[in-house]
C-alpha cells in the first residue's frame, strides 16, 4: 500500500492534523499537503474535508488559510490555546 492509500485509510477512520501524518510517516509537511492534492483527486466523489483551527479557550474559529499556517494567537482573547486545523474525509 502506498503512503497516499494510507492516509485516505487514516482520514476515513479519523480526523487528524498534518503534523500528525507527517509524524506516523516520517516526512515533512510539505509532502504530506502534496499528498493531500492527490488524494483530493482519487477519492472522488469523497472530499477531503478541514475542520478549521479554533480557539480553546473561547472557541473562536479561525478562517481556512492556508493549510500549513497554525494560527499562534487568538485575535479575540489572546490565548495562545490553539487547535489545529484537522482533516478527514467524508
Ligand atoms: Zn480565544
Amino acid at each position: 500500500m502506498t503512503r497516499r492509500q494510507q492516509i485516505i485509510e487514516i482520514l476515513e477512520n479519523q480526523k487528524a492534523t498534518a503534523q500528525y501524518l507527517a509524524n506516523i510517516f516520517e516526512t515533512t509537511l510539505k509532502e504530506i499537503l502534496e499528498d493531500f492534492k492527490h488524494i483530493e483527486k482519487s477519492i472522488k466523489p469523497k472530499k477531503l474535508k478541514i475542520i478549521p483551527a479554533y480557539c480553546k479557550s473561547c472557541n473562536f474559529v479561525f478562517k481556512e488559510r492556508s493549510r500549513v499556517s497554525k494560527p499562534t494567537k487568538c485575535p479575540k482573547c489572546r490565548s495562545e490555546w490553539i487547535e489545529t486545523q484537522r482533516f478527514y474525509i467524508g
